[in-house]
């Protein structure tokens, strides 16, 4: 399942779409909210999560059987 942008806490600083290298948020544009085109890729890493400067902004759903796994 792709990630969660909140839309009222982002700053679109793009630091999620520099550090995905699943091209998840590919097309984005700079200075806007990132926007989610190749959802299927995303492999619930974290990384963006872990990278974005405000708490909250991006949240990933994680599949209830990746649950069992997920650190
Ligand atoms: S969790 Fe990883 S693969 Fe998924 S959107 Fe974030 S950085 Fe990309
Ligand atoms: S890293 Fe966080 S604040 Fe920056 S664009 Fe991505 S979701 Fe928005």
């Amino acid at each position: 399942m792709p990630p969660v942008i909140n839309q009222d806490l982002c700053i679109s600083c793009g630091q999620c779409v520099d550090i995905c290298s699943e091209d998840v948020f590919f097309g984005s544009e700079e200075g806007r909210i990132p926007v989610i085109t190749h959802p299927k890729e995303c492999w619930h890493c974290n990384a963006c999560v872990l990278d974005c400067p405000v708490q909250g902004a991006v949240t990933l759903r994680i599949p209830l059987p990746m649950l069992m796994v997920y650190k």
